[in-house]
């Protein structure tokens, strides 16, 4: 097989065109209005970087004979010639094949509201195949081009790894190893395999420390001796230790977690790059690794959570009340469609908070259609997205581009926040956790410190859930359920939001 290398000019020409391609659609990925550009750039970033691996690296067959010298000595062993190695070749195409017919199925059926779990899911892979590389480059390194062979006096020839290579190789192993096994850990949890509340071990901040240290040792020990065991123990203990580190984070955190996972996919991926020599895996892996760590910052920041404390976990453990008394002594007041459609049509301003009842129920569209509504009677508009409104960053926003909702009446919570105060009719349609104001005064809530909306400022609120028994992501009461100026709306917000419309008609 020919060498794992990017050797030539025009290999390191597209690779480079590639990147660039890359960069261009984290850019257009920055705002919904460029979004669907960026995407394209990405797609045909992709296509490069696979076309041109794909061509530079032709499965090569030797052929030829095994010329006997005198007395029965080899004279020569090398291949005459190399052909193509047509099985490899279509195995390649097979894989690839098998591997895009499972992506378009799984993306053309995923609901919008599991596509946490999904990235999570892909996450695992790319953690799993940095592993393989990086088994299959220990297994065989002269065929990856990291080894010189050695041939001693006595005993067989055996091939020497480069020192750096094992140190890429250990590192972009045991980081594609604590990927896959956190990433399937996250994914169970988002799916509700497993439950969403943290699991704390005693004493687990030193035993994640002391399996770190342990792994860093082992990564240090298999590049001065090239022996197995340390790789395979790392190995393991980085499996283990992936499991480790997220079985404690619960609730609110995990969207930081699946995000910070992202970011660990693209350094181990960076790695592997290093040890394939391959420039594209490593601007790729940079690209996607950088980005994580700063998404993860953003959200971290939104939810007013340091990082160290998201790692360590345990957010979420107590199950608490969150909202004082027991919800069903406390009175509230329950509205119509009607009530809402004459409250919003006399309001001079009416800001839309959506949360993830918004996604399950898909009511996005009709949302959009009672806006248009509303300004047909002269009501401003806008909406108010959090930033870890729904199940993943971005979802709000996803949601109501699809809508065709202007992107001039979308405001981010720190824009926005401010008006609450001088709005007519906050609309709260499945958001929860987002609006708690709990997350405020509550010292004991699971939410405290996250910085939410101020639904509860505005002049009346309208609160769109189907059951007053049902809470949110964090499993907290809302007080905001409870205030005079709130009234309940219970329904399926797609059902609600209808029969406002055909109010307002
Ligand atoms: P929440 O999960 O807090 O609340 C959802 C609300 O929607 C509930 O009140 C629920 O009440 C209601 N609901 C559910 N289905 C329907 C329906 N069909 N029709 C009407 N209402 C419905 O959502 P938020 O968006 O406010 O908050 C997001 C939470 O998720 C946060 O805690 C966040 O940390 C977490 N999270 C966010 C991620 C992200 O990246 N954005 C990722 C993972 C978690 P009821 O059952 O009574 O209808």
């Amino acid at each position: 097989m020919e060498h794992v290398t990017a050797g030539n000019s025009f290999a390191a020409l597209a690779y480079l065109v590639a990147g660039v391609c890359f960069i261009l659609a984290l850019r257009g990925l920055s705002s919904p209005a460029t979004s669907q550009r960026g995407n394209r750039f990405g797609m045909i970033g992709m296509a490069i970087a696979v076309v041109t691996t794909l061509v530079t690296h032709i499965p090569m067959q030797g052929v030829g004979l095994v010329l006997e010298g005198p007395q029965g000595t080899v004279a020569a062993t090398g291949p005459l010639f190399e052909r193509i190695d047509l099985i490899a070749v279509l195995e390649i195409l097979a894989a690839i094949g098998l591997g895009a017919v499972i992506g378009i199925v799984t993306a053309r059926r995923i609901a919008m509201t599991a596509m946490p779990q999904l990235v999570a899911a892909f996450h695992s892979l790319v953690g799993l195949a940095a592993v393989l590389v990086a088994v299959a480059a220990y297994l065989n390194p002269m065929a990856f081009g990291i080894a010189q062979m050695v041939i001693p006096m006595i005993g067989d020839p055996f091939a020497v790894i480069n020192p750096v290579s094992k140190v890429e190789m250990g590192l972009g192993a045991a980081i594609g190893a604590i990927t896959f096994s956190g990433s399937v850990i996250a994914f169970l949890k988002l799916n509700g395999n497993m439950s969403g509340k943290p699991i704390l071990l005693p004493a687990r901040h030193a035993i994640n420390l002391a399996v770190l240290a342990t792994i860093l040792l082992l990564v240090a020990q298999f590049a001065h001796t090239q022996d197995g065991w340390p790789f395979w123990v790392l190995l393991a203990l980085s499996f283990v230790i992936g499991f480790l580190l997220i079985i404690p984070i619960g609730g609110a955190d995990m969207p930081v977690v699946v995000s910070m996972l992202n970011s660990y996919s693209g350094w181990a991926a960076a790695a592997m790059g290093f040890t394939l020599h391959n420039t594209a895996m490593i601007i790729t892996g940079a690209l996607v690794g950088s980005s994580g760590a700063i998404l993860s910052y953003i959200m971290c920041r939104a939810m007013n959570r340091s990082f160290l404390s998201v790692i360590a976990g345990g957010f979420g453990a107590e199950a608490a009340s969150g909202g004082g008394e027991a919800k069903e002594q406390r009175p509230w007041k329950r509205g119509s469609a009607d009530d809402a459609a004459f409250l919003m049509q006399q309001a001079e301003q009416v800001i839309i908070v959506p949360g993830y009842g918004m996604a399950v129920a898909q009511a996005q569209h009709v949302l959009r259609e009672m806006a248009d509504k509303l300004k047909e009677h002269g009501v401003r508009v806008k909406y108010a997205i959090h930033p870890v409104a729904g199940r993943m960053p971005g979802h709000m926003n996803v949601l109501l581009a699809e809508a065709n909702v202007p992107y001039d009446e979308v405001f981010e919570l720190e824009d926005i926040n401010s008006e609450f105060a001088q709005t007519d009719v906050a609309f709260v349609i499945g958001a929860n956790d987002v609006t708690n104001p709990a997350a405020k005064t509550d010292k004991s809530s699971p939410i405290y410190g996250m910085p939410v909306l101020d639904v509860e400022k505005a002049k009346t609120v309208l609160f769109i859930k189907r059951s007053m028994g049902g809470v949110g992501y964090a499993g907290v009461d809302n007080d905001v359920f409870y205030m005079d100026n709130t009234m309940m709306l219970l329904a399926d917000a797609k059902k609600m939001v209808e029969e406002i419309v055909k109010a307002l008609d």
